[in-house]
């Protein structure tokens, strides 16, 4: 790690008054140098890696009183998602990741990322898969215009794949839960106090019995379906739903983006489940840009962590 590289971004260090002042913090990295470090500076917490999910988990301590530093060995925050000019002069884009949609809503408005920079601009179309024939399919999140372009090629398709959309809709609803919820970690509570036992038990208790209450809805078809979609081939589902080459062809792309598998790799099902379970402004399954690039993310989630140390300035 490079010291003259490294960045340093302090959230929360002033809630209890014994922290940096941060205020002069430039877009879209707002941090420090090593050498503006106070020596002796004791932290609540240290985060390695001032990625998105770090500077997150940032914000959050920090929200909740807590000091935090977290430590980058590039000059810039953000990890993969970052926006960068100097690879060409002139021009500032996103470097690595591209497209938004797995961001949780929640997460934006929690800390409340579009006050702080973040905007986002759904994709439409989604797709655009061209044939050596001349025909085309373009699809994208309008169901009129899905149905018209499947059609081209297959009107048994173009039936099924609102079908399609609406059961995978049930199977993201499912997972939202599991996603949004804290998960039930078998705690080594012996030395707890009774209320937090008490209290582990209950936490438990909600989320397998609200889990349970989401299965019993699906009913027990869809949760075979549910568990076929998990283990299976991506080649399988599709080839269950679909008959036309060119739309299945595109709607593997999700079953295998970002990840070392094909579509006949037993589990490339949740990979096409998991690049659909985001939304972009409550639309389920729509990617986004982002203005100014995947950095912007990474500047409004790291602006989110520093208002919370400052907001509680006096408090
Ligand atoms: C080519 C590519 C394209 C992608 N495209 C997309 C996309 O379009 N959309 C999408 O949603 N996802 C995309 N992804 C996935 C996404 O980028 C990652 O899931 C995400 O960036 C992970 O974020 P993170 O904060 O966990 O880690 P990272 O983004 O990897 O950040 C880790 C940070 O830690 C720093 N670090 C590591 N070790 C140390 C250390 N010892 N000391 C100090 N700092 C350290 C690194 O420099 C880095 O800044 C893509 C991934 C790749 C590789």
């Amino acid at each position: 790690m490079s010291p003259a590289a490294t960045r340093i971004l302090l959230a929360g260090a002033r809630r209890r008054g014994r922290g940096l002042s941060t205020s002069a913090e430039p877009s879209p990295s707002p941090s420090l140098s090593p050498s503006q470090l106070p020596s002796g500076k004791r932290w609540d917490a240290v985060v390695i890696g001032g990625g998105h999910n770090g500077l997150a988990a940032a914000a959050y301590l920090a929200r909740a009183g807590r000091s935090v530093a977290v430590l980058e060995r590039r000059g810039v925050l953000g990890g993969a998602a970052v926006s960068e000019s100097d690879l060409v002069p002139g021009f500032r884009f996103s470097r690595c990741s591209y497209l938004l949609s797995l961001l949780r809503p929640a997460l934006i408005r929690e800390l409340e990322l579009e006050r702080h920079g973040l905007k986002l601009l759904p994709r439409s179309p989604s797709s655009f898969t061209p044939c050596l024939d001349g025909r085309y399919l373009l699809l994208g999140p309008d169901a009129e215009l899905n149905r018209s372009e499947i059609g081209k090629f297959s009107k048994k398709d173009a039936e099924a794949y609102p079908r399609y959309e609406e059961q995978l809709e049930k199977f993201c609803k499912l997972m939202d839960f599991v996603i949004d919820s804290p998960p039930p970690e078998l705690r080594q509570l012996y030395h707890a106090s009774m209320v937090d036992r008490m209290k582990d038990k209950v936490d438990k208790s909600v989320f397998w019995s609200k889990l349970l209450g989401l299965v019993m809805q699906q009913g027990q078809q869809d949760m075979v379906n549910f568990f076929d979609l998990l283990l299976s081939p991506a080649s399988k589902i599709l080839n269950n739903w679909f008959e036309g080459d060119v739309l299945k062809a595109t709607l593997a792309t999700d079953a295998v983006i970002g990840t070392m598998a094909g579509v006949n790799t037993p589990g490339s099902g949740y990979v096409l489940l998991h690049h659909i379970m985001g939304e972009t402004g409550g639309q389920r399954g729509v990617w986004a840009y982002v203005e100014g690039g995947m950095g912007s993310v990474s500047s409004a989630i790291s602006k989110a962590a520093l208002e919370a140390g400052f907001a509680s300035n006096g408090r």
